[in-house]
Formats: C-alpha cells, structure tokens, sequence
C-alpha cells in the first residue's frame, strides 16, 4: 500500500492530463505561458481572492509575502510551533525573529490564548516588535481565523495565511486561501493539491501588494526583469506544471475532495472507540491532508507503526520535532522569550501523533486492512 497513491491519481487522469502536457509541450511557453495566466484566474475564483500569484513553491510563497511587508531583523513574527518547518524558516531567513506558540491539543493549531501571552511577552520584553502572524492550516483544517483575526487587530499585525496543507478546506462558506491578509499555498505534490514537482501560490485582495508580489517573483523587477527596482528572488510556477495543475484543479473540486472527505469520515466511525480521531469544529471542513491519529504515548506509537509495517501499511509521524527543538533555530531563536512561553501541547503531540494513508483513490479494501490492522496494534498493547 501507497501513503499517497499518486500513480493511481495519474491513472484516472490520464487522457486528459497527457494532453495538457503535450499541448503545453508543442506550445513551448514554458516561463510566464498561457496555461499561468489561466490557473491563476481559476484558484483566485475557486478562492474568492482578486489576486492569484503563482511561484515556485510554498516556502517562497511564505518569504515572498513576508518580503512584500519589508519583514527583517529587529521583528518579531508568530508562528504555531507544531507545524512543518517552513513556517518558521521564512522569518527566520529574512532576519525576523520567529516566536513560537503552543497550539490547541484537539485542532493542532494555533492556540489562542497561547498567542495572545506571546504578543504581550515580546510586548513586555521590548526588543523586538511585533509584526506578524502566520498561522497554519495544519493537516487540511482551517486555523481559528475568527479569533486569530481579532487578536491581530487588536494589536495591529499583518495575518499571514499558510494554507499549504489547507487547501480546498473551509470556515462556513468561506474558502482557505482567503483568511490572511495574504494567503498562501503549496502544490509539493503530496499536498492536497499538488502539481508533478514544485509549486506554490499567494492570494491577496490588496492591488499594491498583488504588484510588489509580482515584481518580488522576478528579481524585483521593475517595467520588465533587466529593470530592478528592488531585491527579489527567482521565483515562478512553470507553464509546464500549471497545464498539469488546471487538470488537477478539476478533479480536485469535481470529486477528489469529496473522496477523501468520505474516507474520514469512515475512519472517524471506525477508528474512535480504539483511538483519538480528528476533532474538526463545527461549520469548519478539512481538505484532509492528513489523517492523524493520536495514541495515548509513545511506545503504543511504536507498536501501531510496527504492526501495520508489517503489513506493509506505511505511517508518518507529522511532526517528530516542534519547531522551538530545531537546532535550525538555535541562533535567530530569543530564548528568554521562548522561555517563557509554554508548548507543551505541541511537544505531547509530538510523541503522540500518528498520520495514516489517506488520499482520494484510496479503495474500500485498502481502508478496511489499515483499520483492521491500527486495531490489531491497538490491542496487543492492552496486555
Ligand atoms: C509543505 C508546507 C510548506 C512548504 O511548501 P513547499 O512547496 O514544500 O515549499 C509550508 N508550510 C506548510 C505548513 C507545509 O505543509
């Protein structure tokens, strides 16, 4: 069995997707072509958002946005500190200080009232000043946008979207991609919804920010790429693989995210007498990224992940290590204000968590063996 069958996804999609990528082939526009322009226009509709920017992956989107707010050294941004490590990277590589926040032991992300001591820590602390907040749609469920929009507010901070794992989820009828003041995804082709390679984009309302983005993804150009007027980066989504991302979009809101929102639900009923299932709230939807379990330690880990290995049932552990114990962040890391702030929540998830295969193909036979198996594991560990 497949974690992610993606072979099986191309095999449902193959007439269509290989002429796309023909097409786009004889076509030969591989940078700024046709087929960007078009998926541009398509995820800014499906999202709701004026403006769709499309680069080259989900961790540029993130530094790219945080760029276009001139974020640097001296700034203090929030990021949950379960999630996976680009959240924290695109600070930290523009010199901003990344300060990371407990998050809420049933939704996995952000906490509230975790974000909250932390503005009013570096508030206190008076060195760094507080600009940002990213929060994180981890494993396909929208953060608590209501409250985290009120708590930006109220202290003036730009909310940063990273709907990388999000991507198709939604509060009510309002779409992920459109809580931040800029939103952000990734189509790393694990995700949601993925392209066959690298792949990201940015959602914003704002016409100016939407032009700086723009500029920002080519060498900060200025009337074209030989006229810069500000430092930028290389980055942009092939024509190539927004062909293969238009097919991928169809799918995704014509079936896939139905699919697998069935497959959750199937494991919810079948999975939460032996084990801690997904809690989604009331009114929110999750794209299911990933289905994560949570056991009651450790070693009851090992022992799931063991059995269903020898079934060959693949597991991933999503996430091993919190972002404040990487060794990544040791030195842009304001230890007396980390140490302040309390995330233990993140770190018992940490040794808890369990992410099993889920993904739209996924058959019922497949779905039956991992649940038969988690509970296999499940009670050789009550003697
Ligand atoms: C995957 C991911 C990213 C980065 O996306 P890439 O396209 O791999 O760069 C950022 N944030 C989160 C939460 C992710 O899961």
């Amino acid at each position: 069995m497949e974690f992610k069958n993606l072979k099986r996804q191309y095999e449902k999609l193959k007439p269509e997707m290989d002429k796309a990528i023909q097409e786009s082939c004889e076509k030969a526009d591989f940078i700024h072509g046709s087929e960007v322009m078009k998926i541009e226009e398509e995820l800014a509709d499906y999202v709701k958002v004026k403006h769709c920017i499309t680069c080259a992956n989900g961790t540029d989107a993130l530094q790219l946005a945080l760029m276009c707010w001139g974020i640097s050294r001296g700034d203090a941004v929030f990021v949950p500190d379960f999630t996976f490590f680009s959240t924290g990277e695109a600070p930290a590589v523009l010199g901003a200080t990344p300060i990371f926040v407990d998050v809420d032991t049933r939704t996995f992300n952000m906490s509230l009232e975790a974000l909250r001591k932390a503005i009013e820590t570096v508030i206190a602390d008076d060195v760094l000043i507080p600009k940002a907040i990213i929060a994180v749609d981890l494993f396909g469920q929208p953060a608590d946008y209501p409250g985290i929009r009120a708590i930006a507010d109220e202290y003036d901070l730009q909310l940063l979207e990273d709907g990388a794992q999000g991507f198709g989820g939604c509060i009510d009828s309002q779409k992920v991609c459109s809580f931040g003041d800029i939103s952000t995804t990734s189509f790393f082709p694990a995700k949601p919804l993925g392209c066959y390679g690298d792949g990201g984009a940015l959602f914003t309302d704002n016409d100016e920010w939407a032009e700086t983005i723009r500029s920002l993804c080519v060498h900060g150009k200025g009337k074209d790429k030989y006229d810069n007027i500000r430092l930028g980066m290389n980055s942009r989504l092939d024509n190539l693989q927004a062909a293969i991302l238009r097919v991928k979009l169809k799918a995704f809101i014509g079936s896939e995210l139905l699919q697998v929102s069935e497959i959750a639900q199937k494991y919810n009923m079948e999975l939460s007498k032996q084990v801690k299932t997904p809690f989604v709230k009331e009114l929110y939807k999750s794209s299911w990224a990933q289905y994560t379990i949570q056991l009651e330690n450790s070693s009851i880990r090992e022992k799931v992940i063991s059995v269903l290995r020898g079934y060959n049932i693949p597991t991933a552990v999503y996430y091993a290590k919190p972002l404040h114990r990487q060794q990544a962040f040791k030195n842009c890391n304001y230890i007396h204000i980390n140490n302040k702030l309390s995330v233990e929540n993140a770190d018992r998830l940490c040794e808890t968590v369990l992410s099993v295969p889920i993904f739209p193909y996924m058959s019922k036979e497949e779905q039956n063996m991992v649940i038969e198996k988690i509970n296999e594991g499940i009670s050789k560990c009550e003697y």
